[in-house]
């Protein structure tokens, strides 16, 4: 098993945070030559899905974001399968463990903020066939038009955008409601 994964399995009980640190040092330095039997290795190429996530997020202009995780079935049934005969209860899934090293890292290089909950854009990252999506949530727009003279309607108006590309914006709905 790599660090991470061995780590995983005890840094709850051992109240740590750093898998990799505890696995390490779990294994005594003992360097295996095969791949993790959890992960394949996946930890090891995480750099590849944050400059990924780097890459599609430099055009957009975000402060909070969340991010979703796509493995194969496969190294889900591993990870069961190794917390089942070991009866180990409460620690993290492989998927929630690399999501988490995933935000770690991107908060790190770009000071943006985790929202699980209302994110301003969401990556998608699929380590199964190594790709990353990114779905940016509607930007709404109030404006509000200022009576200047007598006798002209006052109308508040508002217009709900969202944003398609980089940099083209498409008026979703436009709605007007006139008051005089
Ligand atoms: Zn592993």
């Amino acid at each position: 098993m790599c660090d991470q994964c061995l780590g995983r399995l005890f840094s709850k009980q051992l109240h740590l945070s750093s898998n990799k640190f505890l696995g390490k040092k779990l294994k005594k330095n003992y360097i295996s030559k095969s791949k993790c039997y959890v992960c394949k290795d996946l930890f090891c190429n995480l750099d590849h899905f944050l400059k990924l996530m780097l890459d599609l997020s430099s055009n957009y202009e975000f402060q909070t974001y969340g991010v979703g995780i796509i493995i194969k079935p496969s190294i889900v049934d591993r990870d069961d399968f190794i917390r089942s005969k070991y009866k180990l209860k409460g620690i993290d899934s492989i998927k929630t463990d690399i999501a988490k090293e995933l935000i770690k890292l991107f908060t790190k290089k770009t000071q943006k903020t985790l929202d699980s909950f209302d994110p301003e854009i969401t990556f998608t990252v699929n380590l199964k066939d190594e790709s990353c999506q990114l779905h940016s949530k509607s930007i709404t727009i109030f404006g509000k038009y200022v009576k200047s003279e007598r006798g002209y309607a006052q109308k508040q108006t508002l217009v709900t955008i969202v944003l398609v590309q980089d940099v083209e914006f498409v008026i979703f709905m436009v709605f007007l409601n006139l008051k005089v």
